[in-house]
């Protein structure tokens, strides 16, 4: 294996100094660079899957530099990228121009922090990161409500998906937090929008995947910060137990964070048992048994006000709980710690995994045929690989279906986040397994839906926006009418 790693990677290199040498000789804008450098970075992504070569990668100094890009007309195809998180080549433009978002960033004093009657709210660039939000938020006393697991992705790249975390069952994903926007749409039109001021193309760019225009700012609904959270982490072993307890968390506004995790090796137990060598057998024993345990992860915040009383009212929450007795772990952290919890994922360099990632949203009424087929049935034979697993439900009403992010057409619906992680280029054995999962619920009729989609025909696409296709297709004919924008989320250049 390892020598066709180093071929596909010597090969690629070999590419980007072919294009490097080409492009060199049709000189562009001053801004737009070809070393391989720039366009090693417009061509790779967290997934390390999708390799598209750019012909050049534009460093905006202002938002004038994309729209000069735009209009220039030169470029076939224009991809923003943000952080690069993407997992298979949706911010990568090939033969086009990639713009690197964080270049927007450099003069700094991109996030605004305003406190009024009127509301709070942070004015933020579409380049910034989550993590520097929080710093400058939590800073003020305040803080968005809505949030990523990981926060160090960007503003713009989130909001074109939906972003979401535990809190999204109380708030909605971040998309549902959003009130302004400032967009540079594919015809290299700047325009300001929201709910009541070119409510199309609000709409249209949350959860957009891209299509519509490029964000630059963002207004973001800030709340008053707490400072400290009490975190919970609670096993299972029974399926219903554990979705009834989850559902029965989303269903009232008792907690401010619900996320759940599928555990399907014993490292994963190691949380619940390393302080107990007996209780290491017991969960090997139950995991031999029926191959997956649960568990709910479950979060409250406090501050110096109800300091005095969190303690009982978080064990009133979990009293009302079947966690499996005695296996659960509270811990107390600060907010900001709690938030950034997952830290900086971003140092591996250069990339030596690669991750085939499927998240998928199920309607709530398939979840147990979902959890006998593909949880319990298909995942535990995936033990040799890494990967974490997240499962947990999600209220719709919190969406607001005007946006362009899809969900089932469900009042409750679970997300699902098989986050794969395989030697580099080692992932096609994960494609065929996410695609079993896909024909599993095609074959049961349990409508998903994709998030972060990974869809490569035309068909498929509009099977995934259903009844939005039209408006998805309207959108486009208005704001990206020669389909410049984000090509490699594949929509409108798909076969
Ligand atoms: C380790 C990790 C953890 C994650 N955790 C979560 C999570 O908890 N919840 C969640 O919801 N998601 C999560 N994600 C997915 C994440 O939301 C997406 O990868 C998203 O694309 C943000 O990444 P990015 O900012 O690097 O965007 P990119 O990957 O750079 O871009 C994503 C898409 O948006 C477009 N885009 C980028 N910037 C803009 C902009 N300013 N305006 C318009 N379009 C733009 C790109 O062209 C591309 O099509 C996670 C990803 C990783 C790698």
């Amino acid at each position: 294996m390892s020598c066709s790693i180093s071929t596909l990677s010597i090969l690629l290199s070999i590419l980007i100094i072919i294009h490097s040498i080409r492009s060199a000789a049709n000189p562009s804008a001053p801004n737009i660079r070809n070393d391989s450098d720039s366009l090693r970075k417009g061509s790779s992504d967290y997934g390390n899957i999708v390799h598209e070569i750019p012909t050049g990668v534009l460093y905006p100094s202002t938002e004038k530099d994309i729209i000069d890009l735009i209009r220039s007309r030169s470029p076939l195809t224009v991809a923003a990228r943000g952080r690069g998180h993407s997992v298979r080549g949706q911010a990568m433009a090939g033969g086009g121009v990639v713009v690197d978002m964080t270049a927007l960033g450099g003069k700094g004093g991109r996030i605004q922090i305003s406190k009024s009657s009127s509301g709070m709210y942070a004015d933020v660039g579409g380049e910034q990161l989550w993590i520097d939000v929080l710093r400058a938020a939590v800073a003020e006393g305040v803080a968005p409500v809505s949030w990523t697991d990981y926060v160090y992705l960007s503003v713009g790249g989130t909001l074109s998906n939906a972003g979401i975390s535990g809190q999204a069952f109380l708030h909605g994903p971040q998309i549902a937090n959003v009130v302004e926007l400032d967009v540079i749409t594919g015809k290299g039109e700047f325009m300001s929008c929201s709910r009541t001021r070119n409510p199309e193309l609000f709409y249209g760019v949350l959860g957009g995947l891209g299509q519509f225009g490029i964000i630059t700012r963002a207004r973001i609904i800030l709340d008053k910060a707490p400072t400290r959270v009490k975190w919970a982490k609670l096993l299972y072993s029974n399926f219903t137990t554990f979705s009834r307890d989850q559902e029965y968390l989303i269903s009232n506004n008792c907690s401010n964070y619900v996320e759940g995790f599928l555990i399907t090796n014993e490292n994963a137990a190691n949380e619940w048992t390393s302080s107990s060598p007996s209780r290491q057998d017991d969960v090997a024993a139950l995991l031999k048994k029926q191959g997956i345990l649960y568990a709910i992860e479950l979060v409250k915040y406090y501050d110096n006000q109800t300091a005095a009383t969190i303690d009982e009212e978080f064990e009133t929450l979990l009293k009302e709980l079947k966690y499996m007795s005695g296996y659960n772990m509270t811990t107390d952290a600060s907010f900001v710690d709690f938030i950034a919890r997952v830290g900086n994922l971003d140092n591996e360099t250069p990339p030596l995994q690669s991750h085939p990632w499927l998240n998928l949203f199920i309607p709530k009424s398939g979840i147990f045929d979902f959890n006998a087929g593909v949880l319990a049935g298909m995942l535990p034979k995936l033990n040799h690989t890494s990967g974490i697993f997240i499962f947990y439900p999600l209220n719709r009403n919190k969406w607001d279906e005007r946006m362009s992010a899809v969900v089932p057409d469900e009042e409750v619906f679970y997300a699902l986040s098989l986050l794969h992680s395989t030697p580099q280029d080692d992932y096609h054995y994960i494609d065929e397994f996410n695609q079993g999962i896909l024909e599993f619920c095609r074959r049961k009729g349990i409508e998903v839906k994709q998030y972060l989609p990974n869809i490569k025909s035309k068909q498929e696409w509009i099977h995934q926006f259903g009844s939005k296709w039209p408006t998805i297709q309207k959108r486009k004919a208005m704001f990206d009418p020669n389909t410049i924008l984000s090509p490699g989320q594949r929509i409108f250049n798909s076969a």
